[in-house]
C-alpha cells in the first residue's frame, strides 16, 4: 500500500468545552475518494473542520503529505493544498457567479484556470451574471464546489453536496464528483445519502459517537448494507 495523504490519528476536537470528537483514526490514500458516514451529530462535520483547523482546539495529529496540520492555521493549511467546501455552502448572495467562481485566491501552482473551470461546469457559464441569490440550491452547489478547485488544492473536503437537492441535481452532482476523482483529486466527503455515497465513493468510514467504528470499501457496503444501515438508524 502507498503513504497515505492524509493520516488521522486519536484526533480529539471541542467546541468550547465540549468534546465533539474522542479519537478518531483514519487514513486517506492519494487519489481515493472516502465518504465520513454516520448519523446526526455523530462528528463528520467536525472531522473536516478539523482538518482545515476551523474548530475550537483539537489535539492528536492530521499528517498530510508529510507534514502535521495540528498547530497550523487554516490559512497554512490552505497552502498545504486542501481544500472545504462547506455544508452552508457560503455563496456571497451579493456577487455574481463570476465573482464568487474568482474570489479564492490561488494558493498553489496546478489550480485548474477559470476558462477551463466554466467548461467543466457549463450550468455556470449559463449564468455568469446572475447574483448568488438567484442561483438555485443545485447551481450554488456546483459554485461552491467550481471555486475551490481554482487554488490549486488537490485533497477537497466536500461536505453533504447532495443535501436539499432534488434527485436528478444529485445525480449531476455525483458525475462532477466522479470527473474530479477521474482527475486525480482526492476527496473526503461527508454524506448522508447512502445511494449517492455508494455512487461515488471506493470506502466509506463509519463515525459514531465522534469515533470511527468501522470502515467499509464499496463493496462490502454493498454486501451488508442491512449493518450499515444500521450505524446510520435508518
Ligand atoms: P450533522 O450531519 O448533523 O452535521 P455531523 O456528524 O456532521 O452531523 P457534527 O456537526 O460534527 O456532526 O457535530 C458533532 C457534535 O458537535 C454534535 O454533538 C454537535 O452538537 C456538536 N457541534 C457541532 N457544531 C458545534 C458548534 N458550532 N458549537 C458547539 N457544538 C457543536
Amino acid at each position: 500500500m502507498t503513504e497515505p495523504l492524509l493520516k488521522v490519528q486519536n484526533l480529539e476536537a471541542w467546541y468550547g468545552e465540549s468534546k465533539a470528537l474522542h479519537g478518531m483514526n483514519f487514513d486517506v490514500q492519494p487519489g481515493e475518494l472516502v465518504t465520513l458516514i454516520g448519523r446526526n451529530g455523530a462528528g463528520k462535520s467536525t472531522t473536516l473542520r478539523s482538518i482545515m483547523g476551523i474548530v475550537g482546539k483539537r489535539t492528536g495529529s492530521i499528517r498530510f503529505d508529510g507534514a502535521e496540520l495540528i498547530g497550523k492555521r487554516t490559512f497554512q493549511i490552505a497552502r498545504t493544498g486542501i481544500a472545504y467546501c462547506p455544508e452552508e455552502r457560503a455563496i456571497f448572495s451579493s456577487l455574481n457567479v463570476a465573482e464568487n467562481l474568482t474570489l479564492p485566491p490561488v494558493l498553489k501552482a496546478g489550480g485548474i484556470a477559470d476558462a477551463e473551470l466554466l467548461r467543466q461546469f457549463p450550468n455556470l457559464q449559463r449564468r455568469l451574471k446572475s447574483q448568488g441569490t438567484k442561483l438555485s440550491g443545485g447551481e450554488q452547489q456546483m459554485l461552491a464546489i467550481a471555486r475551490i478547485l481554482r487554488t490549486g488544492a488537490r485533497f477537497l473536503l466536500l461536505d453533504e453536496p447532495s443535501e436539499g437537492l432534488a434527485p436528478v441535481v444529485v445525480k449531476e452532482i455525483g458525475e462532477q464528483i466522479r470527473q474530479l476523482k477521474s482527475q486525480g483529486f482526492t476527496i473526503l466527503l461527508v454524506e448522508q445519502n447512502l445511494s449517492f455515497a455508494r455512487k461515488v465513493a471506493d470506502r466509506h468510514v463509519v463515525v459514531e459517537n465522534g469515533k470511527v467504528v468501522d470502515t467499509l470499501t464499496n463493496s462490502a457496503l454493498e454486501a451488508d448494507m442491512a449493518r450499515v444501515k444500521t450505524y446510520l438508524g435508518v
